[in-house]
């Protein structure tokens, strides 16, 4: 039976991203398409009720199981506090996973919230999660990014 996968959404093709683009990637949806996967699609930030557009953000201290233990922050490219409006948008998307049945994601590297490799603290692109992979990864969903697609399970 086809399996819920949770995606990001501008992977999809929907304009989510803080400059209003998507990153739509084929490769993604050939995947998806060729393991009969139904993706539900996701945008954290926008979950958190930020705006598109909206600035971009930065780890400061760490990433995102730093956040979730509360020894990081995120902040925006101006210098705005965010840590708390991102540990919304990662709470809410991990509400959708379990109300859409989905054990893994398929998740935006080097997001501030979707990174499952890498991303950014400050300029310096860091080993880490995004805050909402972290959570969805305590919780117990297998994370991947799109740079993953070939050691997913199906
Ligand atoms: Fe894409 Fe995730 Fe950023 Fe939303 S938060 S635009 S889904 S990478």
């Amino acid at each position: 039976m086809s399996q819920p996968i949770l995606v990001s959404a501008c992977l999809l093709g929907l304009q989510t991203r803080y400059d209003g683009a998507s990153k739509n990637h084929p490769g993604v949806q050939d995947w998806l398409s060729r393991h009969q996967r139904i993706p539900v699609p996701v945008c954290p930030e926008q979950l958190a009720g930020l705006p598109t557009p909206r600035s971009r953000t930065f780890f400061q201290a760490g990433a995102g199981h730093e956040v979730l233990e509360g020894s990081a922050q995120v902040v925006s490219e101006h210098g705005d506090e965010r840590t708390a409006v991102f540990l919304r948008g990662a709470r809410e998307t991990l509400k959708i996973a379990r109300l859409c049945g989905c054990r893994q994601a398929l998740l935006k590297e080097r997001s501030p919230s979707c990174g499952v490799h890498e991303v950014y603290c400050g300029e310096e692109k860091i080993t880490g999660l995004g805050v909402a992979a972290a959570l969805l990864q305590r919780s117990g969903i297998e994370v991947f990014s799109e740079e993953d697609l070939d050691a997913i399970q199906t």
